[in-house]
């Protein structure tokens, strides 16, 4: 795409005589010559763009905080999706507290107007707008759609022709960015290119979602390092998401540039950022074609990074992993698709799959690490204070060893339709017959009487159990590690939750990678409470389910497809791989 500038004078002139001036009327406008795609080609057309207001730091510091709370947001989706057994109820609830989030006014208006399935002419587009019934401004609802259901670029095109025609040859920075959408979705680079250089003579940065989508663009064509330059100006502003990181390393392997993409995957975990399993696959793909034993080194490292993360590849990164060891010449890889027995035999080789238990001198290894890291070190438990902690420490060590330590709010809330303190009565009635010692942690607040926090039910919680009510303000995590541990490597505890944070703050991987077998190993995780109120557990398995190597043999757990896993369950499919020799 070609532009010249013609009437206005000077670009930086201009440029610089509309100081940016927020996005109130006062919108600086730069016309552009751009020869037109959609009609005849070589005619040129009036074209050109509103400006957004890089450089006024009220505006960018907002953007900013968008992009920030977005990310967030994302963030905690992820987890919650992830982490939340019940699944579908939280997507719900999500849903709910955000009615109609893509565009309000779609619903009431979706059928009056059939979205262009070719590109039209202005008449067509005018005629369209008059049919248009909803309240929402039409170009930017249009765009919306159209960008939704991936319509083709030559329709956008006319949408943005005839925008450009009726507007001085204005086209919105939004409807742009919808536009460049299309054209990253259908892989239409050379238009990829055209928006970037508009974007690039027009505004001085952009905001987080039209830099993600030029990257995403870029990668596939010659100009892919332009790429990490977008990366880097994301950089001055936030940290970039993994996808960012992702599409760049893509473009780098694509274009053969190795250190580059390994050097981009370092800083993507220098920065604390959770890599893409695609981004992993991305590298394993690439490595079939390579024969280079720095290379294989660092595909070895990332499967011991799935090893420390208790991280499992999806089915098609099983594969690619299968296929990359299986490439390598002389080494005689064999890989097969598996499962193990409960005994923790690979049926595929025989070989024994590491015990969950852990041994002796690693458990009082751990114990130590979390007392000192977690439960007396850390920031992170500014809610308990050091009085009501000692209070509990006096508590536990007056008590003899529990074997069942029970998180007794997060279990009450386990199942939203039922009383509380009957879900936690009918969980201490279960395991009190089985003549477990056990310790309910709880909250002041479950003692009061509510309509969901029954007295008579606690009473008799309190029978059974022995029970430890903290301050309403308190963290329940560390009491219930604290407890657990000290009552020894028998003792095991419940709670759905993951206890994600404890991961975070330990010191080193040996220390997590323990943690995440001691867990295993102990929680137990309540999957179901039928209506006679009796409770199931989530069975413990004998060994531990986390990618794994001999030397001669590696283990691979990994997730199929069509399977939905609960956060607390963990895959029951293996790849293995020994060498045939
Ligand atoms: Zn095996």
């Amino acid at each position: 795409m070609t532009f010249c500038l013609s009437g206005i004078g000077n670009f930086s002139k201009l440029w610089k005589s509309n100081p940016y001036r927020g996005l109130g009327p006062g919108h600086s406008y730069l016309a552009l010559f751009v020869r037109d795609h959609c009609g005849i080609r070589n005619q040129q057309r009036w074209f050109s763009l509103k400006t957004i207001s890089p450089q006024n730091t009220k505006a960018t510091n907002l953007l900013i905080a968008k992009a920030r709370y977005r990310r967030k947001d994302e963030d905690s989706n992820q987890v919650s999706s992830d982490s939340h057994f019940l699944s579908a109820g939280a997507a719900k609830k999500r849903s709910q507290m955000n009615p109609q989030s893509k565009d309000p006014v779609m619903p009431s208006v979706r059928n009056t107007i059939q979205l262009p399935t070719k590109p039209l002419n202005s008449e067509e587009w005018d005629k369209l707008k008059e049919d248009f019934k909803g309240k929402a401004n039409f170009e930017s609802w249009i765009g919306s759609q159209m960008a939704h259901s991936h319509s083709s670029v030559n329709v956008a095109k006319s949408l943005l022709a005839w925008v450009a025609a009726k507007n001085n040859g204005i086209v919105g920075y939004d409807l742009l960015v919808k536009y460049l959408s299309l054209c990253v979705f259908h892989k239409q680079t050379s238009e990829v290119i055209d928006v970037y250089e508009i974007m690039k003579a027009r505004y001085k940065s952009l905001e987080s979602g039209g830099y993600s989508l030029l990257i995403r663009g870029l990668i596939h064509s010659d100009r892919w390092r332009e790429a990490l330059l977008l990366l880097e100006d994301i950089k001055k502003v936030m940290t970039p998401s993994t996808r960012n990181y992702h599409d760049c390393i893509q473009g780098a392997l694509l274009h053969k540039d190795v250190d580059v993409a390994w050097n981009l995957y370092q800083e993507l975990l220098g920065h604390d950022l959770i890599p893409l399993l695609e981004t992993l696959e991305a590298f394993f793909d690439f490595g079939k074609d390579i024969r280079d034993d720095h290379y294989s080194n660092k595909l070895l490292d990332i499967l011991l990074y799935l090893r420390n993360n208790q991280r499992y590849p999806g089915e098609s990164f099983a594969q690619s992993i299968k296929t990359w060891f299986e490439s390598l010449p002389g080494k005689q890889w064999k890989g097969q698709f598996t499962t193990i027995q409960k005994s923790g035999q690979c049926s595929g080789c025989g070989k024994t799959i590491e015990s969950i238990h852990l041994s002796p001198e690693e458990y009082d290894f751990l114990k130590g690490k979390i007392m000192r890291d977690v439960i007396d070190g850390g920031d992170q438990y500014k809610k308990t204070t050091p009085q009501e902690l000692k209070r509990f420490e006096n508590f536990v060590k007056s008590c003899p060893p529990f074997d069942i330590v029970i998180d007794g709010l997060n279990v009450a809330k386990m199942f939203p339709k039922a009383r509380e303190s009957q879900v936690l009565l009918d969980v201490v009635s279960q395991l009190a017959k089985q003549n477990l010692r056990l310790l309910v942690l709880g909250r002041k607040h479950m003692l009061r009487q509510h309509s969901r926090w029954r007295q008579n039910d606690m009473e008799k919680v309190q029978k059974q159990a022995s029970c430890f009510f903290a301050d309403n303000i308190s963290e329940d995590d560390p009491f219930l590690l604290y407890a657990t541990l000290h009552s020894g490597n028998h003792c095991k505890f419940i709670t759905n939750d993951l206890m994600r944070d404890h991961k975070a703050c330990l010191p080193d991987a040996k220390t997590q990678h323990l943690f995440f077998k001691w867990q295993q190993g102990h929680q137990l995780a309540i999957i179901n409470r039928t209506p006679g109120s009796k409770i199931g557990f989530q069975h413990i398995l004998s060994y531990d389910t986390v990618v794994q190597t001999t030397g001669d043999s590696w283990h691979i757990p990994y997730d199929e497809d069509l399977v939905e896993r609960y956060s607390y369950e963990v895959p029951t499919k293996w790849l293995c791989l020994y060498q045939k020799t």
